[in-house]
């Protein structure tokens, strides 16, 4: 936190950054086998017929987001941390190599670092840890973030009496599965994940930032476009155009530094990144 002490005036104070296919690069290879992992889930697990598999998986990851929300926005009833466990418990994760350049980097940025990601938890561990940034950011704003589990319906007459989570609780905001026919043209899922606007919104509440004052990386056109909706800066990784909604474009993370300067304007980046040097070793707590 010392590290940010100084940065009340900078022009930027939050990096909020995507995790897949924006940290490391697309050739990875990991993108792919997911895919392949939620197609043998939607076979295996949801029965859904092997012809109709791969184009419904496409489908609706491009009318949700992911093709889980759309799963879910159909009606398919199973249980998420089951999902993420079978289409990421079997990623080569070994095709990710620590990547001190990009870490030196992160740890030199004066501003928070916030992952924002639709994947699961343990994922983004995992990722984070072959990659060797553990330690760079200062959160997570993952699945779970924006997805928590519903409300436990017995009460727990062992806790504590303090009406801390008892009364008060039946958001209306809980599961909307029930509203999957209340929209004219497409049913609505409960999943809320990018790109749509209102989770980059509760991404920026969460993490408490500034939307004209943070920077949105992503290697996504979409979710670009629906963070600059949301008032962000935006930058579209792993492409070397523009795209719509982009206020920069960066062919690999690692360039960061020659496109946009202005992160390290304004502070002692050259003191700032010796101190955090000394301190790189620490761990950091994920979400
Ligand atoms: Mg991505």
């Amino acid at each position: 936190m010392d590290a940010v002490e100084g940065s009340n005036r900078a022009k930027y104070e939050c990096l909020l950054f995507d995790m897949d296919d924006t940290l490391y690069p697309m050739s990875s290879g990991l993108n792919l086998a997911c895919r392949k992992n939620i197609e043998d889930y939607m076979l295996q697990h949801l029965n859904i017929e092997e012809s109709e598999v791969p184009r419904m998986c496409l489908e609706l990851y491009r009318e949700y987001g992911t093709t889980m929300a759309g799963l879910k926005a159909l009606g398919y009833e199973f249980d998420d941390d089951e999902f993420h466990a079978y289409v990421h418990g079997r990623l080569p994760y070994e095709s990710l190599k620590p990547d001190p350049v990009l870490r030196n980097l992160l740890l030199s940025m004066p501003q928070r670092k916030i992952i924002f990601t639709n994947a699961d938890r343990e994922h983004v561990a995992q990722v984070l840890n072959r990659l060797g940034l553990e330690g760079c950011f200062e959160g997570v704003i993952c699945f779970e973030t924006l997805n928590p589990p519903p409300e436990p319906t017995e009460y727990n007459e062992e806790l504590e009496g303090n009406g801390v989570c008892k009364e008060g609780e039946s958001e209306s905001e809980d599961n909307a599965a029930d509203m999957a026919e209340s929209n004219s043209f497409r049913p609505r899922s409960p999943i809320l994940c990018k790109p749509s606007v209102e989770a980059i919104e509760a991404a920026i509440r969460i993490a408490n930032d500034d939307p004209k004052k943070t920077i949105f990386f992503d290697d996504s056109a979409r979710n670009i476009t629906s963070g600059k909706a949301a008032g962000l800066h935006t930058v579209i990784v792993g492409s070397s155009v523009l795209v719509p909604g982009a206020d920069h474009a960066l062919g690999s993370i690692h360039n960061i530094k020659e496109a946009l300067p202005e992160i390290w304007e304004g502070e002692e980046g050259e003191q700032l990144e010796q101190v955090i040097q000394t301190t790189a070793v620490e761990t950091i707590v994920l979400a």
